[in-house]
């Protein structure tokens, strides 16, 4: 599933193909979506302009003219990319843009169908967002605030990580990357991390994702950028998808449990038990 890294690394690529582009005809050629395509919104969306692409937390948005916006996520399998509109289209392509000023067009492809496209108007988009309870961005988390919200959980490091609510964007991969780098148990609770302990995580979180951003996310099954472009971190994994294989730092066995109702990788040695990983640091 695409995570922040493998969304920013998408709406990188589609910054210079897409930010002032008007869209022609649109059309809806596949099968619906998690979030079913209006086909009222084609016609809305006919002859607007993109004027900015941001993204928040793992989702897409688009901003059009006339106040409107569109709303992507890439779900499991999603990919939203431009191409020329004279090449084939490939099997579980759902959405066509027509671009019309260079004979491209925005294509909304997923095999796997959890993702979704939905046009708003700029209120109905924060409000959504709103609704989503969309934490702040890993960059915007000031120590204190970060600190404060671990402390206030009994839950584990992972479980936290992953709660959108608290920060925004991770998921599986990145959150145990960030717990390795910073030498914490997964199984840590929240309100047991100590000071230093929260600073150290909050600047591996950042650490780990700004190289993954550099290396255009991870590529390990179908994540896929540009037409066909694939990302390179998963070759600087530390513990995601490296049960029983030696760690990078300390050469123990790298362990996989289920935690958080998710596969969790980390090393028994490098990111100790909570009480003696208390005691160290
Ligand atoms: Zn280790």
């Amino acid at each position: 599933m695409p995570e922040l890294p493998e969304v920013e690394t998408v709406i990188r690529s589609l910054r210079p193909q897409l930010v002032g582009q008007r869209m022609g005809r649109v059309q809806f050629v596949g099968q619906p979506l998690r979030r079913p395509w209006k086909p009222a919104w084609s016609r809305a969306c006919f002859g607007l302009c993109i004027q900015s692409i941001e993204r928040r937390g793992k989702w897409i948005l688009l901003n059009l003219t006339s106040d409107r916006c569109l709303i992507v996520h890439l779900g499991m399998t999603g990919r939203l990319l431009v191409a020329d509109r004279r090449t084939q289209r490939p099997a579980h392509t759902h959405l066509l843009f027509d671009l019309p000023s260079d004979r491209q067009e925005m294509r909304f492809i997923d095999p796997r169908r959890f993702g979704s496209v939905t046009l708003s108007t700029q209120t109905e988009r924060n409000r959504f967002l709103g609704r989503a309870g969309l934490g702040p961005e890993p960059w915007q988390l000031a120590d204190r605030e970060w600190r404060q919200a671990l402390r206030r959980s009994r839950r584990s490091l992972k479980a936290i990580l992953l709660d959108q609510r608290i920060v925004a964007g991770l998921g599986n991969i990145y959150a145990d990357e960030s717990l390795h780098q910073a030498r914490l148990s997964p199984l840590l609770r929240g309100c047991d991390v100590t000071q230093a302990q929260a600073r150290r995580l909050r600047l591996a979180i950042l650490n780990v994702l700004e190289r993954a951003i550099q290396l255009h996310g991870s590529t390990i099954r179908n994540f896929y950028y540009g037409e066909s472009e694939t990302g390179d971190y998963q070759k600087e994994f530390r513990v995601y998808d490296r049960a029983d294989q030696p760690c990078r730092r300390c050469r123990s066995t790298i362990h996989c449990m289920r935690l958080a109702g998710r596969s969790t990788h980390f090393c028994p040695q490098c990111q100790m038990k909570p009480k003696v990983d208390q005691r160290t640091s």
